[in-house]
């Protein structure tokens, strides 16, 4: 369902009467392209320090012009403030408020990123109250841009550095447009051991200039749920980068699911996740083809709608079954197979809801809390692994899904946040891309929100 008033309100006249009248006035969002120019204007790298010294060289590296203070009167295409070495509160001032002057150069869908470490590595009160301070602030930030501009955050763990692979793969998707409708969010990066094959792979996908426009190359991915919505453009974005799709969906919606697979040349495969023999489905399938399962998106979800006191056993399990139950389940199977890579991706769709609850969605938050649950302990069994496993919430997105609210609360659920509208199944199917690639082997145990910095349970 097309957003009518976003291209109404870009229009000349509607944009003059919208903000006398003090209304929303969304921008069209920078979406990755082919080509893409990550920096076409200088970037500013705020902070003192040598991890800021550092970072700034490999984004001259990226052929990227790089100031180290802002120049008055320069437009600038993104601010980097690295305030990775903050011990106290009193640190943040100098960078912050230069990042201020920045912030009023940034051109349309530009870019802020805070690369802070994180507050579970704070050494004591003082130092974790600095980074937890960044955080704030950063968030604050994200509310106050305008014209398509998002900040967002990479937070260090433990001995990760500014230059680790899976921190400049994290620094690439913030630039890039194919962060366009993640606003407002931190993502936690951890260095791999130097030397393993995951960090070899994760080095060489983020050096920079010779990055990959491929960077799924010869891995083989499956994505549930893939017939249309969210699914079918994760299938779209998987094999431009590159992968082998396999598309599952319902048998009832086997004409879109083939269409889907054509268009990616993929293959597709009709089954309900639900049934007991769904993952030793999905097994045969890819190791009769492909050999081994790289990637497992579970995208497949349902809604069923009620408020809990008029809700019925059917509704609650059916939204428990396809949701969550399924995903366990696969799971287990797939890590119990070893046509499941060593260095495999599971990348799960959870929700803004199972994060902030919603109004007669309680079976629905109930699922999608669970998915995030699901995420956070694999990962910890992950841990050492080249494996990982993260989730990626949608605030509101512009699908069937959404299609079906009322139009009223649809018009107003699409301004609650920040950059004012609904986001496009492409912009969650980008986050999903990144978080596969082998450049985010340091990024395990994540949610990433892709909801324009959703005021809902922000
Ligand atoms: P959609 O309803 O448009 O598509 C979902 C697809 O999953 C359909 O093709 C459907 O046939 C398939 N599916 C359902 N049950 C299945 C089963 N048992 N086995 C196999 N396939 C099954 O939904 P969407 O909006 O594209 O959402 C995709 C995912 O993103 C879901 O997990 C959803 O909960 C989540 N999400 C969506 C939004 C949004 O705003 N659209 C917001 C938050 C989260």
């Amino acid at each position: 369902m097309a957003d009518t008033y976003l291209n109404l309100v870009n229009s000349p006249l509607p944009a003059r009467i919208a903000k006398a009248l003090g209304l929303p006035r969304p921008s069209v969002l920078r979406r990755y392209t082919e080509g893409e120019v990550l920096a076409p204007h200088p970037v500013l790298v705020a902070g003192a320090g040598a991890g800021a010294d550092a970072l700034a060289e490999v984004l001259l590296g990226w052929d990227i012009e790089v100031r180290r203070h802002v120049l008055p009167g320069e437009a600038l295409s993104a601010a980097v403030v690295v305030l990775d070495a903050a011990t106290e509160p009193a640190e943040l001032a100098a960078p912050m408020l230069e990042l201020g002057q920045a912030v009023r150069l940034l051109v349309p869908g530009g870019r802020v990123v805070g690369v802070l470490r994180s507050v579970a590595d704070a050494s004591g009160p003082a130092e974790a109250a600095a980074r937890q301070g960044i955080d704030g602030a950063l968030r604050s930030v994200a509310h106050e841009l305008r014209a398509g501009a998002t900040a967002n955050g990479i937070i260090l763990r433990g001995e990760a550095t500014t230059t680790d692979a899976a921190t400049l793969a994290a620094l690439r998707f913030f630039l890039s447009g194919r962060s366009a409708y993640v606003d407002g969010q931190f993502i936690e990066v951890s260095a791999v051991p130097t030397g393993s094959v995951t960090d070899l792979a994760a080095a060489t996908a983020a050096a920079g200039e010779g990055v990959s426009d491929q960077p799924l190359a010869g891995k083989t991915a499956v994505v549930t749920g893939a017939a249309r919505g969210i699914g079918a453009e994760i299938a779209r974005v998987l094999a431009r980068e590159g992968a082998r799709v396999v598309a599952v969906d319902v048998p009832a919606a086997g004409e879109q699911l083939a269409a889907v697979a054509n268009s990616v040349r993929g293959t597709a495969l009709q089954l309900d996740i639900t049934a007991p023999e769904a993952a030793a489905r999905i097994l045969d399938h890819v190791r009769e083809r492909f050999g081994v399962l790289d990637i497992v998106v579970h995208n497949a979800g349902i809604t069923r709608d009620k408020l809990l006191a008029n809700m019925d056993a059917a509704r609650w399990d059916s939204v428990i079954a396809v949701n969550i139950a399924s995903q366990l389940r696969m799971n287990e199977q797939f890590l119990a197979s070893d046509a499941f890579s060593d260095t495999g991706r599971i990348i799960s769709l959870a929700s803004t809801s199972g994060i902030a609850g919603n109004r007669g969605q309680s079976n629905y938050a109930a699922s999608k809390a669970g998915v995030i649950g699901m995420v956070r302990a694999q990962a910890a069994g992950f841990e050492g692994t080249g494996r990982t496993i993260n989730a990626v919430a949608p605030g509101f997105i512009e699908t069937d899904m959404t299609a079906r609210i009322p139009p009223l609360t649809r018009q107003v659920a699409r301004r609650l946040s920040s950059l004012q509208q609904g986001g496009l199944p492409v912009d969650v199917a980008e986050t999903v891309a990144f978080l596969a690639a082998a450049a985010a082997a340091g990024i395990n145990g994540q949610v990433v929100r892709v909801c324009g910095q959703n005021l809902v349970g922000a």
